[in-house]
């Protein structure tokens, strides 16, 4: 039997930026129920090339979710000559210390580096661990990120995701090497490139490339199955989410590894880049025949009929509405 679980995600209103205030909604509403034998599930962890794994953190069905014990997103690992790379090192203290544990099965070497693709607490909170077990690794995250860190949403994701939680408490660790976009770092024998291009899923997601791996981490960008930007649809510039996904493409790697979702090869940013694109049109086309947020909502709902199986799809009416607000502002 599968197991069934809902997860939803609302977000409450916060002011963040003294002088200008970024109202950030978050709260979590999660329901589950596990099969009788999902505690002795582990969660999936896949090789995607020869030096990258992958844990597949949002494939329910054998990654249940656990407090704040298993990832909800894809902490990666990369084994290079020297030592570790891991990108985004999930939800938490205790998940980041799950990275640590699969990393041991796969080698010995230290972790160096550690890359954050965005702020959203899903992927940056584990960055705890790392730091606890190797104080010398070095935390790379887009400029920006580090800025809305120290700005207040550090505190604000460890409530989101960790608050309720009775056990050891996750502390946030801001990332220590900033990033702008465009740098070729070379770490533990391997080349990482690092891609922004502008506002997209946030306004600071880095796509990152490791070539001799042909492989491309897509972050918060794609998410499959399930509606792009609708945890935070107002950290959003879909235009902008579109043309990074479409970028992404460009890369032609083999292998993508999406935010959550299961790795796959470039039909993944493909099929995410058409789903993104006929929502936008159509918000487009019927805010063009004067239809209210609401009303294009039901339309698309009726046309994407084929992806209702996709995770918050109900939801779908918060991403339509910032959406709807954003071809408004492309209008005058
Ligand atoms: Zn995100």
């Amino acid at each position: 039997m599968p197991i069934f679980l809902f997860l939803q995600m609302v977000f409450m209103v916060m002011k963040l930026i003294k002088a200008l205030t970024l109202a950030l909604c978050a709260s979590y509403l999660i329901t589950l129920s596990f099969s009788l034998f999902a505690s002795e599930i582990e969660c999936d962890f896949r090789q995607v090339s020869k030096r990258i794994h992958v844990i597949v953190g949002s494939n329910h069905e054998t990654c249940p979710i656990k407090e704040v014990e298993h990832p909800l997103t894809n902490p990666a690992i990369i084994v290079g000559d020297s030592g570790v790379i891991v990108i985004d090192p999930g939800s938490s203290l205790q998940v980041g210390r799950l990275v640590l544990e699969r990393i041991k099965s796969l080698t010995d070497k230290p972790v160096v580096a550690v890359f954050n693709t965005h702020i959203h607490g899903l992927y940056w909170l584990g960055n705890q661990a790392v730091k606890e077990r190797f104080p010398s690794a070095r935390i790379y995250a887009h400029q920006r990120m580090i800025e809305r860190i120290k700005g207040g949403e550090g505190d604000f994701w460890v409530q989101a995701i960790t608050g309720n939680y009775q056990g050891e408490k996750t502390k946030f660790v801001v990332p220590d090497a900033a990033l702008s976009g465009g740098e070729i770092e070379s770490i533990a024998g391997l080349k990482i490139k690092i891609h922004y291009t502008g506002h997209a899923h946030t306004d600071h997601d880095v796509l990152i490339e490791i070539p001799e791996e042909n492989t491309v981490f897509l972050g918060g960008l794609v998410v499959e199955p399930e509606v792009p930007s609708q945890g935070v649809p107002q950290d959003a510039n879909f235009k902008g989410q579109m043309a990074a996904t479409r970028y992404a493409i460009a890369l032609a790697a083999e292998h993508y590894v999406p935010g959550r979702g299961k790795p796959d090869g470039i039909d993944l940013p493909k099929r995410a880049s058409r789903f993104l694109e006929a929502l936008y049109d159509g918000v487009q086309r019927y805010y063009e025949d004067g239809l209210t947020d609401f009303e294009i909502t039901e339309r698309l709902k009726a046309e994407l009929s084929q992806y209702t199986q996709w995770y918050d799809f109900s939801q779908l009416g918060g991403v339509v509405s910032q959406m709807y607000l954003q071809v408004e502002q492309e209008s005058f």
